[in-house]
Order: C-alpha cells, then sequence, then structure tokens
C-alpha cells in the first residue's frame, strides 16, 4: 500500500505519465462499454429467438410422441394380420375335422382368435384418432415456426450487422489506445492493467479535494495527509483503501 516508488519528488515525468494513463483509461472504458453493446442482444431478438426455441421444444416432443404411436399401432396391425392368418388356418383345418369334438375345438378357437381380433381393432381405434390429432398439432407447430424464422433469420442479421460496426469502433479505438500506451512506461501500464482487472474498471482514479480534505475518487475514502502530498507531488501512489493509483488531476 502507499507508496510504490519511493523516490523523492518533484517527479514531473511521473505526473505526466499519470494524466496520459488517466486518458487512456477513458479509451479503455469506452472499449469496455462498446464490449457490453455488442454482448446485449437486442429485446426483439431475444424474445423471438426464445419462441422459436420453445417451439422446437414442443415439436421434438410431438414427434417423439407420433413415433411412439406409430409404433404401437403397427405392433397392433401386424398382430391382427398375423391372427387373421391363425383363423383362417383354423377354418381350413375346421373343415377337415373328422369328429364333433374336433368341429367344437376348432370353433372355439376361432372364437378365441376372433376376440383377440376384435380387442387389437378396439385399441387401434383411439389410436388412430390421436395420431390424426397429432399431426393436426404438428402442422400447427410447424406453420407456427415457418412463419417466425423469416423473423428470426432477419433479426439475427441485423444483429450481425449492428456487432460488426461496433466491432470497427472498438478496432479504431484500440489503435489509438496503442498509441496512447506507447507515451506511458510499462510498469505503470501493468500496474494500473492490473488494478483495472481487480477491480473490474478503473486503475486509476482522480484526487478530489474537499475543504481541508482530499478524497479517493475512486472510493470516496478521505485520504491521509502524507498520501495527498505523495500524490500532489506526481509520486506513483495507491489509494490505502481501494488500491487504485491515485493522480491529482489537472
Ligand atoms: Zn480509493
Amino acid at each position: 500500500m502507499g507508496n510504490v516508488n519511493g523516490a523523492d519528488p518533484p517527479h514531473k515525468g511521473q505526473l505526466d505519465a499519470l494524466r496520459a494513463l488517466f486518458s487512456l483509461q477513458e479509451k479503455d472504458l469506452e472499449i469496455d462499454r462498446l464490449q457490453k453493446e455488442v454482448e446485449s442482444l437486442p429485446e426483439e431478438l431475444l424474445s423471438v429467438r426464445a419462441q422459436v426455441e420453445a417451439l422446437e421444444g414442443k415439436l421434438q416432443d410431438l414427434l417423439e410422441r407420433q413415433a411412439e404411436l406409430r409404433k404401437e399401432y403397427n405392433r397392433h396391425s401386424l398382430d391382427i394380420e398375423d391372427l387373421t392368418a391363425k383363423e383362417k388356418q383354423a377354418e381350413a383345418e375346421q373343415r377337415q375335422a373328422q369328429s364333433a369334438r374336433e368341429q367344437t375345438q376348432y370353433e372355439n378357437r376361432i372364437q378365441q382368435i376372433k376376440d383377440r381380433i376384435k380387442e387389437l381393432l378396439e385399441l387401434s381405434t383411439p389410436l388412430m384418432e390421436a395420431m390424426e390429432n397429432l399431426e393436426e398439432e404438428i402442422a400447427q407447430v410447424e406453420a407456427e415456426l415457418a412463419g417466425l424464422r423469416p423473423r428470426l433469420e432477419a433479426l439475427l442479421e441485423a444483429n450481425r450487422e449492428r456487432v460488426e460496426a461496433l466491432k470497427q469502433e472498438m478496432a479504431k479505438r484500440l489503435e489509438e489506445r496503442a498509441a496512447m500506451a506507447q507515451g506511458i512506461p510499462t510498469t505503470v501500464l501493468k500496474e494500473y492493467e492490473a488494478i483495472r482487472r481487480a477491480r473490474k474498471g478503473t486503475g486509476v482514479v482522480r484526487m478530489h479535494r474537499q475543504g481541508q480534505v482530499f478524497r479517493c475518487e475512486g472510493c470516496n475514502v478521505v485520504l491521509p495527509t502524507h498520501v495527498a502530498q505523495k500524490v500532489v507531488q506526481g509520486q506513483l501512489v495507491r489509494c490505502p483503501s481501494c488500491g487504485r493509483l491515485l493522480w491529482k488531476g489537472e
């Protein structure tokens, strides 16, 4: 904390460096703001995208349900086909039957098969109805999606253009920043960058005079006199409270 450099005043060179650092920070903050803008998507895009995603999820569920129903329906159909063949065979065999007892056995068997077929048909009818309803629902969701997708595409395209423009702005600022950085000693710049990362924003702040006291503009703490003196002299000093570099200002 406190005196980073420890050298004696005056520190004209460091005052210049702090002034330059403060301007550079303004550029950094502009770049931060642009980056935030890049990351924040327009409300309408978010809302339409959420709608499309919800509909896609719903469609997926409906298609899965449809596949299940189809499978069940097909299984019943195959069973019915199989039973019908068995029924025909039993009838043929019944015609060859030698005794009344055998006749009756075949009759019972045929009746059993018929009952089972009837049962399966009764199960198949609601399945058919459910499949028809599902098809309607699927068509409806697909129509809704077809209506929304072009809008989403247009919004995404507009957003790409928006982001592209912002990135060009950022590139310009970054170039300006690089030029500004050349006039600042590397050690000062590195220290500033480390503080800025830790503080998520500002690494250098002005000292603010209020009557007899001096405050740190970063955290508003009243600075001890010996710290304020060093700041005025242009020494590299960090706020004892928030740790930011202090500049005396113009
Ligand atoms: Zn502070």
